[in-house]
């Protein structure tokens, strides 16, 4: 495995071995099996796998853990390395953003303006960073796959959304959310967990399940489904800053569980902001 820290030396690794498909595993780094689970199906998909490691500082708010987020590059590289990954690109920040950038990706269409995007919460901004950064490591790289985790199934719909509009040749793949033993959803954030908060995080996946058990057994109603997770989630002591069911093509909010569902949540535990999501009826991303 090599490590690349420039655009030009990451260009002329892929160069050498043009031949075949790329896969591109974008991510912030402080590697859990969630990020090696994505990396090992490029693995299996590709000729070439190309991870990114960049805390990209466009989508955090001012506030936020942008300075704090955790980081251990020398651990990323030996996973990665272990998990059979060609390149890893891991630039400073003044190689992915000249001094004078102001070109912004923004895709809108009510995915950007919900959940985590609303306004009161990471706004719709965040996602501008994201689609920012990920249009130009899909530019950098030109991947035939670029691989993305359900666990953030809002950032993967905008980012589906913005290749489909902007014609990237390239094909989106949604892997599966890798959890904890005890359902905890893996996250870099989880670092942040006291024990007690640890324990108490539990409740944002089962509330998740038990919702998705009682919409399969005949709860035909968002109320009820919705209903049911907040059961689980006061009885942990958990306070949600959203719940939400929401259809799984566009985010706009559902009437019925007839068409595929995405149930949503965000809560802060302690220092960290954790998300989780369930789809509901079998649906996929
Ligand atoms: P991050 O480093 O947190 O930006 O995540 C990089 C990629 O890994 C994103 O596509 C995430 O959705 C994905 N990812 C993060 N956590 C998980 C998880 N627990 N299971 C599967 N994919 C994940």
């Amino acid at each position: 495995m090599k490590v690349v820290r420039s655009k030009r030396e990451l260009r002329a690794a892929l160069d050498e071995r043009r031949s075949g498909s790329v896969g591109l595993v974008p991510t912030m780094g402080f590697f859990h099996k969630g990020h090696l689970s994505l990396m090992r199906r490029a693995r299996s998909e590709c000729d070439t796998v190309v991870v990114s490691s960049f805390v990209n500082p466009t989508q955090f708010r001012p506030g936020e853990d942008y300075e704090s987020y955790p980081r251990d590059e020398q651990r990323d590289i030996e996973l990665a390395r272990a998990t059979g990954v060609d390149l890893f690109f891991a630039p400073p920040v003044d190689e992915m953003y000249a001094s004078d950038h102001c070109t912004t990706v923004r895709v809108r269409g009510g995915l950007t303006e919900v959940l985590c995007g609303d306004p009161h919460r990471r706004g719709p901004e965040h996602f501008d960073g994201v689609t920012t950064v990920v249009a130009k490591l899909l530019n950098i790289v030109q991947p035939q796959r670029a691989y993305f985790g359900q666990k953030d199934a809002q950032q993967a719909l905008v980012v589906r959304r913005m290749v489909r509009d902007l014609d990237f040749p390239v094909e989106v793949v949604v892997c599966p959310t890798v959890r904890e033993a005890d359902g905890l959803a893996m996250s870099s954030r989880n670092v942040y967990l006291s024990p007690d908060e640890r324990q108490r995080a539990t409740a944002l996946s089962r509330a998740l399940e038990a919702a998705r058990r009682a919409a399969a057994n005949g709860v035909v109603t968002p109320a009820e489904v919705l209903a049911v997770a907040r059961g689980e989630l006061a009885a942990a002591g958990v306070e949600p800053e959203y719940l939400e069911l929401r259809s799984l093509e566009d985010l706009r909010p559902v009437e019925s569980l007839e068409r595929p569902a995405l149930l949503a949540v965000a809560a802060r535990i302690g220092r960290a902001r954790l998300i989780d999501n369930v789809t509901l009826g079998g649906a996929e991303l």
